[in-house]
């Protein structure tokens, strides 16, 4: 028998994440954001559901191909575009468009030779301070691509540092927003500027011709703490699930796991759940974390190790050896516990929880 803890990837979730996506932005293209091996869910695993999408966008090379490899014969954009020089040569083998952030980019393209001209993504920094020309150097940055014989269309594009904040509200997006269309006025050329938290909650206001649906395409929602996932109306693309594969009685003052984090107060019934860490499990999720036992709501005891986590079956009298444990995802008869609680009791967001899942844990795409 294998270990049997399984991450279950629901393809028609994702398309219907796609469709929410879609409704938010309906005269925007949608580019399927699948960098970081589709926030960790596999590309090849998500393809089935999102090629519904006008295209895919990522950052690695590597994903390019596979993505090629799976037939896919539209649209790829590699977000930060190229790294060195030679990553030209297969971004015109394989029909890659590419941001266009920083001059070196540009002087590699004019160096380039090539017979298959280039579409860029000239990337504007309107406020996140990583990766774009500042305002003062975008124009004679475009006019410098403009230029070149390797480019034949310029499209442009920044990324929102705040468009997630509930507390700035409509503000968060606004001081990029105006900086951008002052900026970009005159420029012709498609535009892209929402990410997801942007496509919820500023889609209209914002436009443009193409959204990066990234986390809400998995059914994550980005850094919103008061609006969860069934609100926007999307369905989680990842489960983990697991088993419980021990039980233990214990009486008051009896403690569990390392460290000795939990003391029982009461006699109480837990069991332990092949899930840990090293599954991709946040280890700091402390006491108290969410968790499903045979579809019903209950909360994990003491530390997470490296293989196990202890929960508390005291109030779950039919629960025991064998029993069917939701990590995060679907659990059975209609329940669910969405990954962004796990993260939150984690002190983290659930981007992170969903890249974080390990390859040791077995993936069944249903
Ligand atoms: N666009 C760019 C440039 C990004 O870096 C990302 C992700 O960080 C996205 C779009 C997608 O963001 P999200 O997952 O929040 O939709």
């Amino acid at each position: 028998m294998p270990r049997p803890i399984e991450a279950l990837i629901h393809v028609a979730a994702l398309t219907h994440n796609l469709g929410v996506a879609r409704r938010r932005a309906p005269d925007a293209k949608a580019w399927a954001v699948v960098k970081a091996n589709a926030y960790g869910h596999g590309i090849e695993n998500v393809y089935e559901g999102l090629r519904g999408a006008d295209g895919f966008a990522l950052i690695d090379l590597d994903e390019a191909q596979r993505i090629r490899a799976l037939g896919w014969r539209g649209p790829i954009l590699l977000l930060e575009g190229c790294f060195e020089t030679r990553d030209l040569e297969l971004c015109s083998r394989l029909k890659l468009w590419h941001a266009v952030h920083c001059e070196q980019q540009i002087d590699w393209l004019a160096m380039h030779k090539t017979h298959e001209p280039h579409r860029v993504f000239l990337k504007l920094n309107s406020g996140m301070n990583r990766l774009g020309f500042t305002p003062q150097a975008f124009r004679a940055a475009w006019t410098r691509l403009n230029a070149l014989p390797q480019v034949d269309e310029i499209s442009l594009m920044t990324h929102f540092s705040d468009a997630d904040s509930e507390r700035l509200g409509a503000d968060g997006i606004a001081h990029q927003l105006e900086i951008f269309n002052k900026v970009a006025a005159d420029l012709p050329g498609e535009r892209s500027l929402c990410n997801s938290a942007a496509t919820l909650r500023h889609a209209t206001r914002v436009g443009g011709d193409w959204v990066r649906v990234g986390i809400m395409g998995y059914g994550g929602v980005p850094d919103f703490p008061e609006h969860d996932a069934a609100h926007w109306n999307l369905q989680p693309a990842m489960t983990l699930r697991s088993k419980i594969i021990g039980v233990q009685e214990l009486q008051p003052g009896d403690t569990v796991g390392y460290g000795s984090r939990f003391t029982a107060e009461r006699a109480m019934r837990i069991g332990i759940v092949a899930c840990g860490y090293a599954d991709g499990y946040p280890r700091h999720a402390g006491s108290g974390t969410p968790v499903l036992v045979d579809g019903q709501r209950t909360a994990t005891v003491g530390r997470v190790s490296m293989d196990m986590i202890a929960v508390d079956l005291s109030a779950l009298p039919q629960a025991g050896f064998g029993s069917e444990v939701t990590l995060w995802g679907k659990g059975p008869n209609g329940s669910a516990l969405p990954i962004d609680e796990i993260a939150h009791a984690a002190g983290t967001i659930g981007y992170e929880l969903m890249c974080a899942l390990a390859r040791r844990v077995p993936v069944t795409v249903e």
